[in-house]
């Protein structure tokens, strides 16, 4: 097949599905074994849920991907009803951080502008300490000439963006509200190897068995499925990994005054962050014992809310004492190298006033695919690596592996692959499996260095703090690692 009928081939939901019902024809008629209604598709993505639909978007968004027929599974009611989000809703309790990279790519795939019809709130400010009052860090978007360091976004209204910009796209999708329940990549396998690498073989794919008893093909599986994937337990791929003996406690609380800076404090127990998420609003992510969860949960609101502000006030410990370079003490060898925001002085944050939301728990845990990809298979998001929530990074990984597989399959399809060969999905798993292990290995880190309530090591974490706090080249890139850019901090 030459290069030009071949990208048509593999780009083409039309050819595609021709040269598949061929192929069909003949598998049939040969073993006896596909039912001739089974609908085909280039793409099966499972799970609708932000990085499934990102993936949609993003095909949908590229100039060869947006030709593909692509199929949504999930059961989520909501993905066919649509998710209806008015401005008096109360805000979810499920928030996601998102980084500049993050919404670049939102930008790119047309997803931002539907964001920006909703509650969000950008922040360019930081601050983070620790219980022992012994150091802190002020972040500003500004040390790296950037507008700003992330945006709050509730995780409905990332959802329905995503969903409102797959509806307008002039794209060939279809949505089942159904869950995956079996799903065979190899059902080629009974036919010779000359019919297997003859052209009229050349659409192959894998077959997926729904909970609605529907059964659909396609020549590639997306699993965005979450951490309890069944499209990775399925494909047989093992994961590593381990449970922490931590769980987290999300709600929405509510302040006199709007607040504008994202806020973390490391606990013995784990930190408790409070992000802003738009009017007088905040999000609370407070990660502690399973036991300690429990009863947070249930105990009354007005006992939360002041163990809330126990907790990111003098609960625990003193504040820090707001130092500058220029004090003379042990920062001030660092000199010129101190960064705009290293000599502002710590601050207290907003007190919570109401709770306004429910309280959810989540149990927290490491869980990392050995393998993001196999012959018609491809794994992204949760699906792929469950991380600790602590830096707010788990979904914006989830989207930078959404945004470069769908870049891999539109460069295959540009040269005539076959969009679920091992080669061209090697390219994807290449690119991020190394950027998401190091994610991985910093939260980690981080998690541990912080289980850890020991005098010497105090001091450690405090010297830390200050340290990132006055040394510029160190902060800036701590800022940019963050912000989504791929370059590892210095430390590392
Ligand atoms: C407390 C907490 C706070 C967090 N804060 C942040 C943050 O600030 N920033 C950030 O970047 N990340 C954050 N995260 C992480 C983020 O929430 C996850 O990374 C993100 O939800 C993963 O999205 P996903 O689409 O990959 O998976 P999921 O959100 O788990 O979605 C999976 C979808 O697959 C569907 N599904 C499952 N099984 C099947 C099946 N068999 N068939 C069909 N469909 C199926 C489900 O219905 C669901 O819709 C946080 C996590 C926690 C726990």
């Amino acid at each position: 097949m030459n290069r030009f009928v071949a990208r048509r081939f593999v780009g083409s939901p039309f050819l595609s599905r021709v040269a598949w019902r061929s192929f069909c024809d003949v598998a049939s008629a040969e073993k006896q074994k596909l039912s001739s209604d089974t609908d085909e598709y280039d793409v099966a993505i499972v799970g609708g849920g932000m990085v499934g639909l990102a993936v949609a978007c993003s095909l949908a968004s590229m100039p060869l991907t947006k030709h593909l027929s692509v199929a949504i599974i999930d059961s989520n009611p909501a993905l066919l009803k649509g998710i209806i989000i008015t401005k008096d809703d109360p805000p979810d309790p499920r928030v996601s951080t998102v980084t500049p990279a993050t919404i670049s790519i939102f930008k790119e795939i047309g997803a931002w502008k539907f964001v920006e019809q909703h509650r969000h709130a950008y922040f360019d400010k930081m601050q983070v300490w620790d219980y022992t009052g012994l150091g802190y860090t002020h972040y500003n978007a500004r040390d790296v000439n950037k507008e700003l360091l992330g945006c709050v976004v509730e995780n409905k209204v990332l959802q329905s963006s995503l969903l409102s910009c797959i509806q307008v796209a002039d794209f060939q999708k279809q949505i089942f509200s159904a869950r995956l329940n079996s799903m065979n990549l190899n059902p080629c396998s009974s036919l010779s190897e000359k019919d297997i690498t003859s052209t009229r073989y050349q659409g192959s794919f894998a077959e997926l068995e729904l909970s609605d008893g529907t059964c659909i093909r396609a020549k590639l599986v997306i699993g965005a499925d979450g951490s309890k994937s069944n499209v990775r337990e399925l494909a047989g791929f093992k994961t590593t990994g381990w449970a922490y003996a931590q769980n987290a406690i999300i709600c929405t609380v509510e302040h006199t005054a709007e607040n504008d800076c994202a806020w973390q404090r490391f606990l013995p127990s784990g930190p408790i962050a409070l992000l802003p998420i738009g009017d007088n609003f905040s999000n609370i992510v407070w990660t502690m014992s399973p036991n300690e969860s429990s009863e947070r949960k249930d105990m009354t609101e007005s006992d939360f809310i002041n163990s809330v502000n126990h907790a990111l006030n003098y609960g625990y410990g003193p504040h820090p004492k707001s130092i500058s370079a220029g004090d003379g003490g042990l920062l001030s060898w660092l000199g010129k190298g101190v960064t705009s925001s290293g000599g502002e002085v710590f601050k207290v944050p907003p007190r919570v006033v109401k709770l306004a939301s429910e309280r959810m728990v989540f149990p927290l845990s490491l869980k990392h695919a050995n393998t993001y990809i196999s012959k018609r298979v491809a794994l992204v998001g949760d699906a792929a690596h469950t991380v600790h929530p602590l830096a707010g990074q788990g979904v914006n990984l989830g989207f930078g592996d959404a945004y470069a597989l769908s870049k891999v399959i539109n460069e295959g399809i540009a040269v005539g692959s076959d969009i679920g060969q091992v080669s061209l999905l090697g390219r994807y798993e290449a690119q991020r499996k190394p950027a998401n292990i190091a994610m991985i290995a910093i939260l980690d880190g981080f998690q541990k260095a912080y289980s850890i309530d020991f005098g010497p090591l105090n001091i450690l974490r405090a010297t830390g703090f200050n340290v990132a706090n006055y040394f510029s080249p160190l902060k800036q890139n701590i800022i940019s690692y963050a912000c989504g850019e791929q370059k590892l901090p210095h430390f590392m």
